[in-house]
């Protein structure tokens, strides 16, 4: 089986994190320094902290924003279910503002009619990698007072109108978990250029203490204080190691994604049961995801037989992502009576396709002849 996606680690990346083994820290040392350093300027931020992982690091920009009780966070439907966790961890509720039927992504306008006056935050969600549109959520943002979150773990090495992501929001959420763009194993990183937003992520990773023991050696002291209720999720220098040496090798990872986009693109021109989602013109695509919309008015089935036809042509397809409100712990906190039409209607023919570093072009032309074979065979 195809999978569809893989991380790809080589010697260099197993020196790198030797090198940390045999040394004097293998966490709160030089390596975490270094990683953050490296990847606020990867993306051109001013601040960049190093969590645990990227649900860690949404969780931390909440805590940093302040988000609590009775408050509300507006979320795209369709997204990874800790985009809306991060929001009830807090207290908080989340709101399902739809998506554009075309791209998928957090459609502004829709996003603005779910404001109220408990509204506190927008998370906007990068799907598949695509940027969304941050001059209009701007814009929406700050007629209303509102911080703008980026959940950029799709995205990592995409920009947008020329502006890399992770300098678009005033929060920015990254994950190296194994399928993202780079890995460090588990691993999250939050970007911001606000100096007090990045030391209340600081705090919140150290359990709420507001120095570290750099500081305090620095200092001669041994006091510290803990001024607000905070959790560990630091990374580990073994970690920002791997992460560090990953990092040097983006611009080669999105360059391979993008060209297997493109023979996909290529490939299923052809082929009018599929359509790849839209990319607008004012963004360059990470390809995290290669996501296809089956139309299902020209299949003679649903979504689940075209799933089981690719799976049994082994290739490793998924679907991302059911809309959140559906998940049965979303229906018991009183989700139940949610919709968005766009995201309902999405979801039925979403289907994910194989796209990762080693993939071979053999492999690439191998997905096309199991799509073409399964979409020729139920077409209508
Ligand atoms: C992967 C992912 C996360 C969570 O990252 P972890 O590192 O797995 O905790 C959050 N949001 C989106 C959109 C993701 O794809």
């Amino acid at each position: 089986m195809l999978p569809c996606g893989h991380q790809w680690v080589d010697e260099d990346d197993v020196q790198a994190v030797a090198e940390v083994l045999r040394s004097n820290w293998l966490t709160t040392g030089p390596k975490v320094d270094e990683f953050e350093r490296a990847f606020a300027d990867c993306v051109n931020a001013r601040e960049a902290v190093a969590v645990s992982n990227g649900t860690a690091a949404l969780h931390a920009a909440m805590f940093a924003l302040g988000i609590g009780q009775g408050e509300e966070v507006i979320v795209p439907a369709i997204t990874f279910v800790a985009t809306a966790n991060c929001v009830v961890y807090r207290g908080g509720s989340p709101v399902f503002a739809d998506v554009h039927p075309d791209t998928l992504l957090l459609d502004p306008a829709q996003a603005a009619s779910k404001i109220t006056s408990r509204t506190k935050a927008i998370i906007a969600v990068d799907y598949a990698g695509q940027p969304c549109d941050y001059d209009a959520l701007r814009e929406i943002a700050d007629r209303h007072e509102l911080a703008l979150v980026a959940d950029a773990c799709h995205s990592l090495g995409a920009s947008y109108n020329g502006r890399s992501v992770g300098s678009l929001a005033d929060l920015n959420i990254f994950s190296f978990h194994p399928v993202k763009a780079i890995t460090s194993g588990e691993g999250g990183m939050v970007t911001t250029d606000d100096k007090t937003l990045a030391q209340q992520v600081r705090i919140f990773r150290h359990h709420g203490i507001t120095t570290d023991h750099k500081q305090r050696a620095e200092k001669d002291s041994f006091f510290y204080e803990m001024a607000d209720l905070g959790y560990n999720c630091r990374l580990s220098d073994l970690q920002c190691a791997l992460g560090l040496s990953q990092l040097r090798k983006l611009p080669e990872f999105v360059r391979r994604r993008r060209e297997i986009a493109a023979l996909y693109d290529e490939g299923l021109a052809d082929t009018p049961a599929v359509c790849p989602i839209a990319v607008r013109s004012e963004v360059s695509h990470a390809y995290h995801l290669y996501v296809l919309q089956w139309n299902l008015n020209r299949l003679r089935v649903d979504r689940t037989e075209v799933f089981a036809a690719l799976r049994a042509e082994n290739i490793g397809v998924n679907v991302h992502y059911m809309p959140v409100y559906k998940h049965p712990y979303y229906h018991r906190i009183g989700y139940e009576m949610e919709f968005c039409a766009t995201a309902e209607r999405a979801y039925a023919g979403l289907i994910s396709l194989p796209i990762f570093l080693h993939m071979t072009d053999q492999d690439v032309a191998d997905v096309l002849t199991a799509v073409t074979k399964v979409a020729n065979y139920f077409h209508v």
